[in-house]
Parts: structure tokens; C-alpha cells; sequence
């Protein structure tokens, strides 16, 4: 999947905004990045429950943060933005309800 260019556009306006145009890689403290063409979605698994025959064993198949991935030019390292947190859900179609506790909303 790849983003329309209005997508595209959302995205990395949300981003800039977000990030106050000064991002700046982790790995190399480069600022030059590039969209990754589709959504990565990071699968929340369930609690990991102890099994005395297998011993530990996760139960997959769980809820997930679709997420944006930003790669850098210059070294490669990616990094992953929320949907929902970059306010770009809508534009991408996703309405699902964010798996995420925001601070103070407890
Ligand atoms: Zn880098």
C-alpha cells in the first residue's frame, strides 16, 4: 500500500508540526528522512503466561498501533509515529479507537 499524495502530504505536515521541523535521527543526528510507503502496525500481545510443560508462551493475534514509518536518509534507522498521536488517522482512513493511555486520563 502507498499513500495517495494527499496522505502523504498530511503526514508529513503533522510531522513537521509535530516535531517543530527539527527532528533529527537518533543514530546519526542527520534531519533528512523519507516516508515509508504504508502502515506499520506493532501488535500488542497479551500477558505472557507461564506454561510448566513449554515453558513461557504469549498468546498472539492481539489489538495493534498502526503507526508511521520515518526512515532516515543518511543511516537508515526507522522510526515509528502513531497514527493517532500524529493526527493523521482520519486522513488514512483509520477510525479505530486508539490503544494508548494518554497521560492524566486515568
Ligand atoms: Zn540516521
Amino acid at each position: 500500500m502507498a499513500f495517495t499524495p494527499a496522505q502523504q502530504q498530511a503526514i508529513i505536515g503533522a510531522f513537521t508540526a509535530k516535531t517543530g521541523n527539527q527532528a533529527k535521527c537518533p543514530g546519526c543526528g542527520k534531519d533528512s528522512f523519507t516516508l515509508g510507503q504504508g502502515i506499520v502496525y506493532l501488535q500488542l500481545s497479551d500477558i505472557v503466561q507461564p506454561n510448566p510443560l513449554m515453558g513461557l508462551t504469549m498468546k498472539f493475534g492481539g489489538p495493534s498501533l498502526p503507526s508511521i514509518p520515518v526512515i532516515c536518509a543518511t543511516c537508515g534507522n526507522t522510526q515509528l509515529y502513531n497514527v493517532f498521536v500524529l493526527g493523521v488517522a482520519q486522513a488514512l482512513g483509520i477510525q479505530q479507537a486508539p490503544l494508548i493511555v494518554e497521560e492524566g486520563s486515568k
